[in-house]
């Protein structure tokens, strides 16, 4: 089958390599669209420490099942039936399965990389994270369900509730997905602070009071807080990964409220919180990583049914071909969520 491996940073080749072998009780996806995702990007630009080359990339993947090894483990699944795939499940079975953090499960199980034009799907994922796309319209959509799941495991880690002032900090991608989320669970308002022009005006355009952090003689803070009674955001999402942009967080956050670390930092990086902030003003400095299968299912469903507007983050498509051009441009800041097309389901 046809193939995008990753032979190192900088270093991806479209090639053609074996099929995947299945076991009993495990799927065969024909992918139709795998999104790219920042992790995607960060790991062909650089290296990324979960990565080792050679392999394939890519998790946001939505296909047709071509191919059942014995019988399924689940009865309403079929060979023919268009599907989203949360690219991990947990196991339900240790500590923290058990106290309700699935996303903290230390034994997930995972599908291998899903930039091909087929992808084996492990039985217990068939299991618990497989689901039906309702139409056939909406399967680049469903490519959006796994960064939407995300968000929704932050949104309610951090309790964004009813006429909230919700600030994003970065409006890529995910900071768009998140900001479409927060209105749907109610925020009055939404604060958006991104230097990217073309961001910028995403966020505009869907509503939010943007601002510009790289303008000279931007007070970040000092703006926050004008637009909000003086007090500061209710929650803060750090959509970025930059321990400044978690610095200007602090800033912008009321008492009580919550600063939600939501992009990934390198390990090792370090913060200077002033501890008063956390003590006097109880502010809640939290993150927030992965999903379980009930919020992908809950960011599929939304997305399907119309509940948030996100079809415009996708910028753009690419043929499969053309990995290495899907990758540049999502590298160029003048994108936002890009799909390769794959055609394994033909
Ligand atoms: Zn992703
Ligand atoms: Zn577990």
């Amino acid at each position: 089958m046809k193939a995008v491996v990753y032979h190192g940073p900088g270093d991806l080749r479209v090639e053609n390599v074996d099929d995947p072998v299945l076991e009993e009780g495990d799927v065969l996806l024909g992918v139709s669209y795998c999104g790219l995702c920042g992790t995607d990007v960060k790991t062909y630009k650089r290296g990324h420490h979960m990565f080792t080359p050679p392999c394939i990339l890519g998790h946001e993947v939505v296909g047709r099942i071509v191919e059942i090894a014995g019988e399924p483990v689940k009865p309403d699944i079929a060979v023919g039936d268009m599907v989203a795939v949360a690219p991990y499940v947990p196991c339900y079975g240790c500590a923290y399965c058990r106290s309700g953090r699935e996303e903290l499960c230390t034994n997930k199980g995972f599908i291998e990389g899903a930039f091909a034009e087929y992808v084996r799907i492990p039985a217990e994922v068939v299991s618990k994270g497989t689901f039906h796309i309702p139409s056939e319209e909406d399967i680049k959509l469903a490519c959006l369900a796994e960064p939407l799941a995300c968000c929704v495991n932050a949104a309610q880690d951090s309790r964004v509730r009813l006429a909230d002032t919700v600030m994003i900090i970065g409006a890529g991608p995910m900071g768009l997905l998140m900001l479409e989320l927060c209105k749907a669970m109610g925020a009055s308002k939404i604060l958006v602070s991104e230097p990217n022009g073309f961001r910028r005006n995403k966020a505009a355009e869907r509503g939010a009071v943007v601002i510009d952090p790289a303008c000279s003689g931007t007070d970040v803070s000092a703006w926050a807080k004008e637009q909000t009674d003086g007090i500061g955001a209710d929650v803060v999402f750090v959509c970025v990964g930059a321990t400044e942009a978690v610095d200007a967080a602090l800033g912008c956050v009321r008492k009580g409220g919550t600063v939600n670390i939501f992009g990934g930092l390198p390990s090792g990086s370090r913060l200077t919180v002033d501890p008063h902030i956390l003590h006097y003003d109880e502010v809640i400095l939290t993150g927030s990583f992965g999903f379980t299968p009930l919020q992908f299912h809950t960011a599929l469903t939304m997305l399907t049914g119309g509940a948030i507007d996100a079809g415009s983050v996708i910028t753009h498509e690419f043929d499969v071909d053309q990995a290495v051009e899907a990758f540049d441009m999502a590298s160029s800041g003048e994108s936002l969520k890009i799909l390769l097309k794959v055609d394994g389901d033909a």
